[in-house]
């Protein structure tokens, strides 16, 4: 793309009621506008950061084997007075009436709709396991809607659903999807924390919440430090194996790890030891839920099982919170000047300053440099407007890519240009096709 012909309406300005980093970046770096209270138009900066993390969470699904598929925003509320949520789900759910008088509402979560659509369709205990997400618009009518993308009303989110005929069966579902959501944080470049937590309305005492640590997170959380040194790396993980899979689980949950909600003073002090007991503060990038019956019972979603005798099949639901993501990625990657983008989600993999607009030789190498990285399969962004600069600079250190090249009239005197990391701020000069051949190194297995 071409920074002359793109939409980037940065502000200069630290927009007054933005309270936290990735707030204030998204605004200004012209990636998200503000249409009401939690609600957001996604510029075409920030939508293409949504679009890289939505492809990372859809690979790495169905890697593990979960199928996709697509569900309304909109759902009829009987689904909702058959499972008895109707009522318990309170404010927070936005009711709508149709033309006809019909009880309609925004959905804050797809349980209902899926244990329908599983029960219209599966009879028999043959077609298990079976797990089905979508990435969907949810809303929420969040009595404080605040930070930006990070507590929304409308919020884009992954949601997934198993359904197997054992609790066995749906406990490997269960470890199935926290080591995927391991490798998925991995591939964003954050570290998100499998920690105890409880289950709210959408039901279950088996359930882990993912979490980033980050000062301005809004839950409170308790770990053993030992956890932080945990990774799941780039060891093979074949999802059909029940041992492999559990072990994962049980590596990343047997050191102390909970939010709030479950937190207990006594168990954190006998297991922890002292130099090793922290207290901080989370945001919250997925859940993943076991909850049995709760909703196949109430909603007759059962399979005749190998006996001929039908059961309800056991379920467990799982999030993540994808456009919460982008903010989360800020939050933990960012400096004074602005954001910095890890590889794997970043909206352009490399800017090229043109120092010098019109002149012969600078353009010429901007305009090849460009032409080859696009070739190669990456996405650069050429800044080709005359814009002094200190203001080029100034851009692509708020909006965040990982790297520059700089392309100025002295560098090219000796055949160089000049090739910067955003995160670390080092330069080196090198020819222009030393800088392709680097960047495409750098980025092979992200693209
Ligand atoms: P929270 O405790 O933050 O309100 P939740 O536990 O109610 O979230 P889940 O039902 O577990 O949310 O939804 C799955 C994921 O969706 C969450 O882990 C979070 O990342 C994301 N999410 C939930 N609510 C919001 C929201 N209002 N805005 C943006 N993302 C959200
Ligand atoms: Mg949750």
């Amino acid at each position: 793309m071409r920074l002359s012909r793109y939409f980037l309406p940065v502000l200069k300005e630290t927009p007054a009621d933005a309270q936290i980093a990735s707030h204030r970046y998204m605004l200004r770096a012209g990636m998200i506008r503000q249409q009401a209270a939690g609600i957001y138009s996604w510029l075409p900066l920030g939508f293409k950061v949504l679009k890289r993390i939505e492809q990372i969470v859809h690979e790495e699904q169905q890697r593990a084997g979960h199928i996709p598929m697509l569900m309304p925003t909109i759902q009829p509320a009987d689904l909702w007075q058959e499972s008895g949520r109707y009522d318990d789900y309170g404010a927070e759910m936005l009711r709508i009436r149709d033309r006809h008088d019909r009880d309609m509402l925004f959905g804050p979560t797809n349980e209902e709709m899926i244990t329908d659509i599983f029960r219209a369709h599966v009879s028999s205990y043959k077609s298990l396991p079976l797990t089905l997400y979508h990435i969907q618009w949810k809303f929420r009518d969040e009595l404080r809607p605040r930070f930006g993308v990070m507590r929304g009303r409308e919020f884009y989110m992954k949601d997934g659903y198993n359904f197997d005929l054992t609790e066995a069966d749906a406990k490997h579902a269960y470890n199935r999807h926290l080591v995927s959501y391991l490798r998925t944080y991995e591939r964003m470049g954050l570290q998100a924390i499998p920690m105890k937590a409880e289950g709210g309305p959408i039901g279950g005492d088996y359930t882990h919440e993912f979490l980033v640590l980050a000062d301005t997170g809004e839950s409170g959380v308790f770990y053993d430090s030992k956890v932080t040194d945990i990774r799941l790396g780039d060891r093979e993980i074949d999802y059909d194996d029940v041992a492999q899979c559990e072990g994962v689980l049980d590596e990343f949950t047997a050191l102390y790890a909970r939010t709030d909600d479950t937190h207990d003073a006594a168990i954190f002090e006998e297991r922890v030891p002292e130099e090793r007991r922290r207290e901080a503060r989370g945001i919250e990038v997925g859940q993943i839920f076991y909850f049995g019956t709760k909703y196949s019972e109430p909603m007759g979603a059962t399979v005749q099982g190998p006996d001929g005798k039908p059961t309800p099949v056991h379920m467990g639901s799982h999030g993540i919170g994808v456009s919460r993501l982008a903010g989360a990625i800020i939050e933990a990657s960012h400096d004074d000047k602005g954001i910095i983008w890890p590889e794997g989600v970043t909206p352009f993999h490399v800017g090229i300053v043109n120092m010098r607009v019109g002149d012969e030789a600078c353009d010429a190498t901007s305009e090849a440099l460009y032409g080859t990285l696009r070739t190669l399969g990456l996405d650069p962004l050429l800044d080709d407007t005359d814009e002094r600069a200190g203001g080029k600079f100034a851009t692509m250190d708020l909006i965040g890519l990982p790297w520059r090249i700089t392309v100025g009239p002295r560098g090219l005197k000796n055949g160089v240009v000049e090739l910067t990391s955003r995160r670390t701020g080092e330069s080196e000069e090198l020819s222009p096709e030393a800088t392709v051949q680097k960047l495409a190194a750098l980025y092979e297995g992200h693209l």
